[in-house]
C-alpha cells in the first residue's frame, strides 16, 4: 500500500481550524508523509448558508502554521480536483442519476413537517423513528402527478433493511449496526444541493482516498456510506477512526477546558512545533513514556495507525503550557527573539525595524527569560520593561520591598555609584552591591530585592546584575530616581 496510500480531510468551512480538525489534519498528514503517500484537503462547502470563503482562508491558514502541506487541494491543484465540493456537482448529479436509475435511490415528495409528524407517531408508538417509505411506493400514476405539479422532492436512499452493515475500523476491529435501524437517508435535498453522506462517498471514491481517518462522532456515518459504496458497485475504503477528545472532566471538550482554535493558540504565544507535538499524543502514542518528539521528522518516523488509541484522549491544557516551555527552551535563543518579535511589534515594545544594536540587546534580553518562560506572551510581559518606560508598579510588591526604612537611603547610595561606575556591567554592577551591603550592615538580597522591584515594577526579573546591565545606565538611573523621589514624596 505505501506510495499509493492517499488520505484526505475534508472540512466544512463553517468556522475557524479546531482543534478536532487540526488533529484529525494531523494523523492524515504524518501517514501520508510516513508511507509516502498523498494528502489531499477538500473542502466540503455544500451547506451553502454557512460555508465562508473566510472560514476556509482560516483553515488553511491554520493548516500552513501547523506546517501541515497539502499535495493535493486549494491553491495546489492535482489530478482529482475541484476540491471545493461546490464546484463538483456535476459529479453529484451522475451518480444521484445512477442510483435512481438501479432503484437505490427514490425521490420523495413528502414536506419536512409531514415526515417529522410521522416520525414523531412512530416514535410515540415505540417504534424506530425512520422515514416511513410513503414515497417508496407510491404509483406511477401519483409520482406522475407530483412531478407534473412541480412539487419539490429530496432524493432518498433506498437503504437496505435487514442484515448488518460491518464497518472494519482499523481501530476498533469490526463495529456492527443493524440495518433495521439504518434510515432511508436524504442523498440530494430540495434544492439539488447533496448530503455529507452521499457527497463524501463520490469524493472520496473519485479521488482514490485509501483510508478515511477521521473523528470517532463520524462512525455512525459509516455504515451508510458503505451502502452507498456497495450501491454504485465502488470498493470500501479503510477507516480509521480517532477517538474523542475530551476535556479532564470527560465530558465534549469545549472552551471552558481551554480548548481554542488553532490561530488562538498561535496569537497566545504557541510554538506550533509545540502544538503538533502535543496534537500527535492526543489519540495516539509511541510508547507509554516517550512525550517529546522531534517535530515533524521523529514524529512522521515513529507514527503509526496501529498505535492509535480507542479510548478518548484528555485535552490538559497544563500539559500542552509545559510542552511549549519545553520547545521554547530547545530553541536556540536567536531564534526564539525572531520568533517573539511579532507579539514585540504587536504589543509596541519594538519598532518594526530593529537596528543592530537594538537587535542584540533584544536577544540577550530573551537569552535572560527563556528558561522561565512557557508562551511567548509570558516572554512580551517578562520583558516589558526592558523596553519602555512606562513602569506600573506592583501594588503588593511595592508594600513589601519598597517600604523599608532603609530604601531611600539605598537607593541614593546606588544613584550616586552609578553615575561614574566604568563600565557599567554586571561584573561591575556585583561589587558595588556587595560594598553597599557591607557598608549599611545588609545582606545583599536585602538590597536586590527592592533595586529589582524599583526597575521593573515586579518581584520577578533574571538576575538582577544582568538586568541592570540590559536596561543600560540610563534607565537604571532613570527608575531609581522615580521611585526615590516618589517615595521621598510620601506618593508610593
Ligand atoms: N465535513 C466533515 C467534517 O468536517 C468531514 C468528515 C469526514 O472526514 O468524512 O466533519
Amino acid at each position: 500500500m505505501d506510495g499509493n496510500v492517499r488520505v484526505r480531510i475534508a472540512p466544512s468551512p463553517t468556522g475557524a481550524l479546531h482543534m478536532g480538525t487540526a488533529r484529525t489534519a494531523l494523523f492524515n498528514w504524518l501517514f501520508a508523509r510516513k508511507t509516502g503517500g498523498t494528502f489531499v484537503v477538500r473542502i466540503e462547502d455544500t451547506d451553502l448558508a454557512r460555508s465562508t470563503e473566510e472560514s476556509t482562508e482560516g483553515i488553511l491558514q491554520g493548516l500552513r502554521w501547523l506546517g501541515l502541506d497539502w499535495d493535493e487541494g486549494p491553491g495546489a491543484g492535482g489530478p482529482y480536483g475541484p476540491y471545493f465540493q461546490s464546484q463538483r456537482m456535476e459529479y453529484y448529479k451522475e451518480f444521484a442519476a445512477k442510483l435512481e436509475e438501479n432503484g437505490r435511490a427514490y425521490r420523495c415528495y413528502c414536506t419536512p413537517e409531514e415526515v417529522d409528524e410521522r416520525r414523531k407517531a412512530m416514535l410515540a408508538a415505540g417504534q424506530v423513528s425512520k422515514y416511513d417509505r410513503k414515497c417508496l411506493h407510491l404509483t406511477d400514476a401519483q409520482r406522475r402527478q407530483y412531478e407534473a405539479e412541480g412539487r419539490p422532492y429530496v432524493l432518498r436512499f433506498y437503504a437496505k433493511d435487514e442484515g448488518e452493515t460491518v464497518v472494519h475500523d482499523l481501530i476498533r476491529g469490526e463495529v456492527r449496526f443493524a440495518n433495521h435501524v439504518l434510515d432511508d437517508f436524504v442523498l440530494v435535498r430540495s434544492d439539488g444541493l447533496p448530503t455529507y453522506n452521499f457527497a463524501v462517498v463520490v469524493d472520496d471514491h473519485l479521488m482514490k482516498i485509501t483510508h478515511v481517518i477521521r473523528g470517532e462522532d463520524h462512525i455512525s456515518n459509516t455504515p451508510r456510506q458503505i451502502q452507498v459504496y456497495e450501491a454504485l458497485g465502488w470498493d470500501v475504503p479503510i477507516f480509521v477512526h480517532l477517538p474523542m477528545i475530551l476535556g479532564p472532566d470527560r465530558s465534549k471538550l469545549s472552551k471552558r477546558h481551554g480548548a481554542k482554535f488553532i490561530m488562538e493558540f498561535a496569537d497566545e504565544g504557541y510554538l506550533p512545533e509545540a502544538v503538533v507535538n502535543y496534537l500527535a499524543l492526543l489519540g495516539w502514542s509511541y510508547d507509554d513514556s516517550q512525550e517529546i518528539f522531534e517535530v515533524p521528522d521523529e514524529l512522521i518516523e515513529k507514527f503509526s495507525l496501529e498505535r492509535i488509541s480507542k479510548n478518548p484522549a484528555i485535552f490538559d491544557t497544563q500539559k500542552l503550557e509545559w510542552m511549549n516551555g519545553v520547545y521554547i527552551r530547545k530553541l536556540d535563543y536567536r531564534e526564539l527573539a525572531a520568533r517573539a518579535l511579532p507579539l514585540m511589534q504587536k504589543a509596541g515594545l519594538l519598532p518594526k525595524e530593529l537596528d543592530p544594536k537594538l537587535k542584540e540587546r533584544y536577544e540577550a534580553v530573551v537569552k535572560e527569560v527563556q528558561q522561565r518562560v512557557r508562551k511567548l506572551n509570558e516572554l512580551v510581559d517578562a520583558t516589558r520593561y526592558f523596553f519602555t518606560d512606562e513602569i506600573t508598579w506592583d501594588e503588593k510588591a511595592v508594600q513589601k520591598h519598597l517600604h523599608r526604612e532603609y530604601v531611600p537611603e539605598l537607593l541614593a547610595a546606588l544613584l550616586e555609584e552609578f553615575a561614574s561606575l566604568q563600565p557599567f556591567n554586571a561584573g561591575t554592577i556585583e561589587p558595588v552591591f556587595n560594598r553597599l551591603a557591607e557598608k549599611m550592615g545588609l545582606k545583599r538580597g536585602d538590597l536586590m530585592q527592592p533595586v529589582r522591584v524599583a526597575v521593573t515594577g515586579g518581584p520577578v526579573s533574571p538576575g538582577i546584575f544582568e538586568t541592570l546591565e540590559l536596561l543600560g545606565r540610563a534607565k537604571t538611573c532613570e527608575r531609581l530616581r522615580t521611585v526615590l523621589e516618589r517615595l521621598r514624596r510620601g506618593e508610593m
